[in-house]
């Protein structure tokens, strides 16, 4: 048996997807990125998810539920031999985020109770939509409410905490999470409209944990050709790199848009993010907390 104090680490986190809601490549899309991705799965990449594993306890998790689903369900059980799966954490009710769950319905895994941690406002509006109401009916799922800023324990040590963010709220409202493993921590922050609009300084979360995945849907302000981005707010990976720059811990970008230019490893903007000091998120990526 390994005692928590011994040094071990408990918690691990594994990246099961880089991509905003919806993957590479998108549907419709010819932009040589989506070219290149129908061309060869190796240029996939599926919708952002972070898998936890706390392999002491033989348990694991995901945070939120993509339409890449099945595949990234399959991912986080193939590295976590042995493991039961305790549920999902919901950051939103944008199509990327949830979606996913209707695997979990009667035409498919027909689950039991699973455990699904969400907002009051994400956990109220899957229980008054259909289809996601009926997986609630059915007891596919169990609505877990999670009260922002409050711990959540998921084992001696280890913990997982919702931040409320500012985000496009047409559902639901978002969260960011915290998780905590008993030697280091990790921020996840898929989805946000813009720093400045939070009263939480990104600049000082970023430099209290050890690494952090926050979102960099779009390079720069200049990047969709024909589309008024004022509409669709996220925090462009080059004012992200100003507004944290030198602070030296492991921060790397994702929910990568298929127009992101760092989704391309040999563009000038990735060597940029890389000789920033920064990082882009690559599926399979994993940390010991
Ligand atoms: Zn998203
Ligand atoms: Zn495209
Ligand atoms: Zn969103």
């Amino acid at each position: 048996m390994v005692s928590y104090n011994d040094g071990t680490m408990s918690l691990e986190c594994i990246l099961l997807g880089v991509a905003q809601d919806a993957g590479v490549p998108q549907a419709g899309c010819y932009c040589t990125t989506c070219a290149n991705a129908r061309a060869n799965p190796a240029n996939q990449h599926y919708t952002v998810c972070l898998g936890l594993i706390d392999r002491d306890r033989s348990a694991c998790w995901m945070i939120d539920a993509t339409p890449d689903f099945k595949h990234q369900h399959a991912a986080l059980m193939a590295a976590a031999p042995g493991c039961e799966w305790q549920g999902i954490f919901l950051t939103h009710a944008h199509i990327g985020h949830y979606t996913g769950l209707i695997h979990l319905g009667k035409e498919c895994m027909n689950a039991r109770a699973l455990p699904v941690h969400a907002s009051a406002r994400v956990c109220q509006f899957l229980c008054t939509n259909a289809p996601w109401s009926l997986l609630v009916r059915n007891n596919n799922i169990a609505l877990i409410e999670i009260a922002p800023g409050q711990l959540c324990e998921l084992g001696p040590g280890c913990s997982i905490t919702a931040l409320v963010v500012p985000h496009r709220d047409e559902f639901s409202d978002t969260v960011a999470y915290v998780i905590a493993g008993t030697q280091r921590s990790l921020f996840y922050c898929p989805d946000i409209d813009r720093w400045e609009d939070w009263g939480t300084p990104v600049r000082e979360l970023c430099s209290t944990h050890d690494v952090s995945l926050i979102d960099g849907c779009f390079y720069d302000s200049t990047e969709l050709k024909g589309r008024d981005m004022t509409l669709i707010p996220h925090p462009v990976i080059a004012h992200s790199m100003t507004v944290l720059n030198g602070l030296e811990r492991d921060i790397r970008f994702v929910h990568l848009n298929h127009s992101n230019p760092v989704l391309t490893k040999t563009s000038a903007e990735y060597a940029r993010v890389i000789a920033h000091g920064f990082g882009v998120g690559d599926q399979g990526d994993r940390w010991e907390l």
